[in-house]
């Protein structure tokens, strides 16, 4: 360094990490660009409609959900930091429930398939998935199992060729909409975690029953259902991945669907806190604004700092991922501190808004409300801590 060289902080400096490189910067740009144009305008209205099945196809169309995916089976053939991008820029929608149920397909139903799948089952899903001419769910948890999935009732027994399948499934985003199903069913009471195996259902199948849409505090552009099967009968070539596997197939599913909710908290909470820096500075009160009161400040510097740890270990976390590493704890680690940090910053946003905080017209409760879900999707909180608590030996 010269002596003329004065060097200033680099505060305005492009928020690249170094996972990313220029490309993802350009996907980046597109991603928010059609998000921006052709789905945010929307918001509102889905927020009491649910958003249409359209975006699927037009997301297909653009290849944006097949980002990650290989390109024999029509995807883009990118890394997994493409898959967090889109997970990223979907919160521009200020839609919470647009991506949930975009993330669904692309990182909860589609990976499965991709990883356990027969090429006939690619064929048949995953293409048609990756194009979004087919919609597709996750059916894990039920009306008495949630959190403890060894404790499910599904049951499929074999008859003939065939499997007969009966029981219940809750909570399932794009339960109404879907055409096909991932399920998670027991197939021997006897073999205790050896005794479950996935199945690829189609929800057109007798018996296959869309009770009904469930009501829910927030990420309302989300379909929610409540679904039954009564003797649903599949061949068994819709058997997904080993018979008997099933309990570690959907463990190691359930890890990219952590990683990637990971992300849209963290992207979730950068959101809100951007509208809300925003709203600090135009805000007045005795006679200025609102964020050059030190609390305010400080308020906004401890957001920050949560939400930079919380990217920090989305990101490093993602990099091990890429590098075919199966980083369970701090998968675990990175989802539950984003998604703790997540509601921690969107409450204290609606405080920095006051009385607007509280109002629908600002946007911000339902940020709260839509993030609210995260510590209790895929795996609650205190899940979370045990598996880490686990991996310690305790
Ligand atoms: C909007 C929404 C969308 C969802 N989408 C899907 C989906 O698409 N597919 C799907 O399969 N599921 C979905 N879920 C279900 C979600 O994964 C479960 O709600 C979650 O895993 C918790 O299970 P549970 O609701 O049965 O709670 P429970 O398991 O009944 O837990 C209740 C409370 O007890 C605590 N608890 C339970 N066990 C322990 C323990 N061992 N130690 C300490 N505390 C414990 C929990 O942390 C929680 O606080 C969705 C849920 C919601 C709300």
């Amino acid at each position: 360094m010269t002596t003329v060289d004065v060097l200033k902080p680099d505060f305005a400096a492009q928020r690249k990490h170094f996972i990313f490189t220029d490309e993802h910067e350009q996907l980046r740009e597109s991603i928010r660009r059609f998000v921006i144009n052709e789905l945010q305008p929307h918001a509102e209205e889905w927020e009491e409609t649910t958003f249409p099945d359209w975006v699927f196809e037009r997301m297909g169309e653009l290849g944006f959900l097949g980002l990650d995916k290989p390109e024999q089976y029509g995807g883009q053939g990118g890394d997994y930091y493409t898959a967090l991008v889109l997970a990223e820029e979907l919160v521009h929608a200020h839609c919470g429930g647009l991506g949930m149920g975009i993330a669904v397909q692309t990182d909860m139903a589609m990976p499965p398939i991709l990883k356990f799948g027969t090429e006939e089952q690619k064929r048949e899903w995953l293409v048609p998935a990756i194009q979004g001419k087919k919609i597709l769910c996750l059916g894990i948890s039920e009306p008495d199992a949630g959190s403890d999935v060894a404790g499910i009732k599904t049951r499929a027994r074999r008859d003939g060729d065939e499997y007969v399948i009966d029981g219940s499934k809750t909570f399932i985003t794009n339960g109404h909409r879907a055409h096909g199903i991932v399920l998670v069913t027991k197939t021997d009471h006897e073999a205790g975690y050896d005794g479950f195996t996935l199945f690829l259902v189609p929800m057109d199948l007798p018996g296959v029953i869309r009770e009904k849409r469930l009501e829910k505090l927030g990420m309302h552009a989300s379909d929610t259902a409540l679904l039954a099967f009564q003797d649903v009968r599949v061949p068994a070539s819709a058997v997904l991945g080993q018979i008997g596997k099933g309990f570690y197939h959907i463990m190691w599913e359930l890890q990219g669907e952590r990683l990637i909710g990971a992300a849209g908290s963290v992207a979730g909470a950068q959101h809100v806190f951007d509208r809300t820096l925003q709203y600090a500075k135009e805000r007045t009160a005795f006679g200025r604004a609102i964020g050059h009161f030190q609390v305010t400040r400080h308020k906004f510097a401890e957001m920050a700092t949560k939400i930079e740890t919380a990217r920090q270990m989305v990101y490093t976390t993602a990099w091990r991922f890429q590098h075919g590493e199966y980083p369970v704890r701090e998968i675990t680690m990175a989802k539950l501190h984003a998604a703790r940090i997540a509601v921690e910053v969107a409450d204290e946003c609606i405080q920095i808004h006051g009385g607007n905080g509280y109002m629908k017209e600002y946007g911000i409760e339902r940020s709260w409300r839509d993030l609210r879900l995260n510590r209790i999707g895929a795996g609650t909180d205190e899940i979370m801590l045990d598996v880490i608590g686990r991996s310690y030996g305790l």
